[in-house]
């Protein structure tokens, strides 16, 4: 037998003798971790770094949640995976369709292959939606295999999840979808596993409740780090082989009078043209938009017309705070996208600028502080943390977040 095999065309070792740890630290944008570190409170984190890597590695475009987890899960960019967003659009019926279903996933993720030569795989993820994806192709009848999520820890089932009983055995209530506990509760439980479980493969995600609302070096935002420090280092000390990422970045998009900098292209290209020429989508939309109020850095458009392509794309051009603007196929190639499932144009708006469809569709209520959010290039730059020395990573080539367990297993691999 060969000591690695194929996923998504990366070879990966079969065999390894530390437990892979991949943490996805949802919305953490660097400065958090620094500012935390500042503040000696990630001693830990600070241990790990200097006997191991702290690197930066680019996130998978847009720079959201689903795209992006689901990037580090398979190994791959969406135009590979077929995730690029929370839903897509489909302009022949109108639809607009959720893709947290494993229908939509068109790679297999490394825990799937995994789990069919033998691994033992544990995923624990803080919200409900990511859940089914993250578990695809994976069995729960052999005690090889268990993914839940904090936010429905209560309803976990040995037939769906390979678990019953987690609140029990964790000792942790269900967390409120929008609080600190929802990711204490990942971490509490991947140390748990790592104790009583022993997996080979296991994945964490966070969720970046706390990002959105608080910037980096804020008290709620060094506790919050503060907290996940404590687990880290028990996992370290435990022997795992740890890698330490982020789906994105996140930065502030607010006005100096709190509200949110936004703009807000439907309304923009229906002047411009007339309605129902163009139809803006925001892959950002999903059912949890309190803390961010749909307001992304990204957006994609289909025309009604594809001969007014370059006419609209000449016109977002002259709006002064989006930065990108491609055609659909430029776009594809540039930033690994599904070409079916993206619009005929894409655009990013700039660092502290974010793109709304009509001014009456987001519902901005639940919006108590001023906007923080992600999408675009800016919020793409993310830490990449291991904790051993990793010579292998070639300096001059750009590093993904999605390479995460490339590594992590690699480094498990070699003593
Ligand atoms: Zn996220």
């Amino acid at each position: 037998m060969t000591r690695s095999f194929s996923i998504n065309n990366r070879d990966y070792l079969r065999k390894f003798n530390n437990t892979c740890v991949v943490i996805c630290l949802d919305g953490s944008q660097k400065e958090y971790l620094d500012e935390t570190s500042k503040a000696n409170l990630t001693p830990n984190l600070d241990k790990i770094i200097k006997k191991g890597e702290y690197l930066m590695a680019h996130s998978a475009i847009p720079s959201f949640t689903n795209p992006n987890n689901i990037s580090i899960v398979t190994g791959q960019p969406s135009s590979v995976h077929g995730i690029c967003g929370n839903f897509f659009y489909t302009p022949l019926t109108g639809e607009e369709v959720m893709m947290n279903d494993p229908q939509y996933l068109r790679a297999p993720t490394i825990f799937e292959k995994y789990y069919e030569i033998g691994a033992k795989i544990a995923l624990v993820t803080a919200k409900d939606k990511l859940r089914t994806l993250l578990g695809n192709g994976l069995k729960y009848n052999d005690n090889r295999a268990l993914c839940f999520s904090a936010e429905k820890s209560d309803q976990a089932t040995m037939e769906l999840n390979g678990i019953d009983n987690i609140n029990e055995w964790l000792g942790m209530p269900v967390p409120e979808v929008y609080s600190v506990e929802l990711s204490e509760f990942v971490m509490a439980a991947g140390v748990k596993l790592m104790k009583e479980y022993n997996p080979d493969i296991m994945y964490l995600s966070t969720t970046d409740y706390i990002q959105h609302k608080y910037e980096p070096g804020h008290e709620v935002a060094n506790k919050f780090y503060s907290m996940f420090d404590g687990y880290i280092g028990q996992l370290d000390s435990m022997g795992a082989m740890l890698v330490i990422t982020a789906d994105h970045g996140m930065k502030p998009k607010s006005k100096e009078d709190g509200s949110p900098n936004a703009i807000f292209l439907q309304d923009h290209l229906d002047l411009a043209f007339s309605k129902g020429k163009t139809k803006v989508i925001l892959p950002i939309t999903d059912p949890y938009v309190v803390h961010h109020g749909a307001l992304g850095s990204f957006a994609t458009i289909y025309l009604e017309d594809k001969n007014d392509l370059d006419a609209v794309i000449n016109e977002i051009k002259k709006i002064k705070e989006i930065e990108v603007v491609l055609n659909k196929e430029e776009a594809c190639v540039t930033y690994n996208l599904p070409e079916d499932r993206t619009g005929d144009i894409i655009c990013m708006s700039s660092e502290f600028m974010t793109i709304g469809s009509s001014r009456d569709k987001h519902d901005l209520s639940g919006l108590n502080e001023p906007l923080r959010s992600h999408g675009g290039l800016h919020e793409r730059q993310v830490p990449f943390i291991i904790n051993k020395k990793m010579n292998k990573i070639d300096p001059n080539k750009q590093l993904y977040n999605y390479d995460a367990f490339y590594y992590a297993i690699m480094g498990a691999g070699v003593n």
